[in-house]
């Protein structure tokens, strides 16, 4: 998969891209990256990207020739690309959305600054607008990378262990059961014992009871959109998680 990154700073990407499953991802070429300055594209001595904005008013608006340029330069060495504009205004990204991206051969990144980009680049020069929640930051640029590193691991052969990321919270549908590791007693709370005596069925039992629980507590509206097997609900209600069930089935979802 490609991804192409427009920015008028791109230093601030260069070292989360260099550390941990992504730069490995890289390395094995199963990703490639570009960054591309949208200074590089604007017109005149002094490069200039951004503007006043008409009518006045606080701030600087990123100007849309330059972007349209880097685009334009995208699209030549890469073409197809779907361009993603990175702004608080658009659909929030959640791992339905990363798992749609991962499907795609390129993606095309546009990350915003200032007071955000002239609307006429929103409207006319990208397909679709995400927002990575509901606060604003000071440019798309982290925004961007979040995206790469989402999207990235639910790529074939990235992460280490290929069953790994369907389990993960959200991928199933709720949150992720608890984990454990050594030592086996801290702070005088032991490692459930289910969890040590190899028995892979009750262990399996255990982690999807602990799941529903810990999305029942701190999610409950995850719950009306899970699909469980008749096998997890016999378990479930075994369990006394009739509720999570009926949550899931109730009309509409939560
Ligand atoms: N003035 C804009 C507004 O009120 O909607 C906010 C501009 S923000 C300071 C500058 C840039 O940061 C945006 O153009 C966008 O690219 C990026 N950005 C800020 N918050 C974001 C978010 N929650 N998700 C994605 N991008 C964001």
């Amino acid at each position: 998969m490609r991804f192409d990154i427009l920015t008028i700073f791109p230093d601030l990407l260069v070292s989360p891209l260099r550390e941990g499953i992504i730069r490995r991802a890289i390395d094995d070429g199963k990703v490639e990256i570009a960054t591309h300055n949208i200074r590089d594209f604007a017109q005149g001595r002094h490069a200039v990207t951004d503007d006043r904005p008409f009518g006045g008013g606080e701030g600087m608006v990123m100007k849309p020739e330059p972007i349209a340029a880097a685009l334009a330069h995208v699209e030549h060495e890469a073409p197809g690309g779907l361009v993603v504009l990175l702004t608080p205004q658009g659909r929030a990204f959640d791992q339905a959305m990363a798992e749609r991206f991962a499907g795609l051969a390129h993606l095309v990144l546009v990350c915003g600054r200032y007071e955000g980009v002239d609307e006429r680049v929103r409207a006319h020069l990208v397909h679709e607008e995400v927002s990575i929640g509901d606060y604003i930051l000071t440019g798309g640029e982290l925004a961007a990378l979040v995206l790469v590193d989402a999207v990235t691991r639910l790529l074939p052969g990235v992460l280490g262990h290929p069953d790994s990321a369907p389990r993960d919270t959200f991928s199933w549908g709720g949150l992720k059961y608890p984990q454990y590791t050594r030592p086996r007693v801290f702070n005088n709370e032991a490692v459930p014992e289910v969890l040590l005596n190899g028995d892979h069925a009750a262990i399996a039992e255990w982690r999807l009871v602990a799941a529903v629980r810990q999305t029942m507590e701190r999610r409950p509206e995850l719950l009306g959109r899970i699909r469980f097997l008749p096998t997890e609900e016999r378990i479930l209600k075994k369990h006394g998680l009739g509720a999570a069930l009926g949550r899931a089935a109730a009309p509409g979802g939560d």
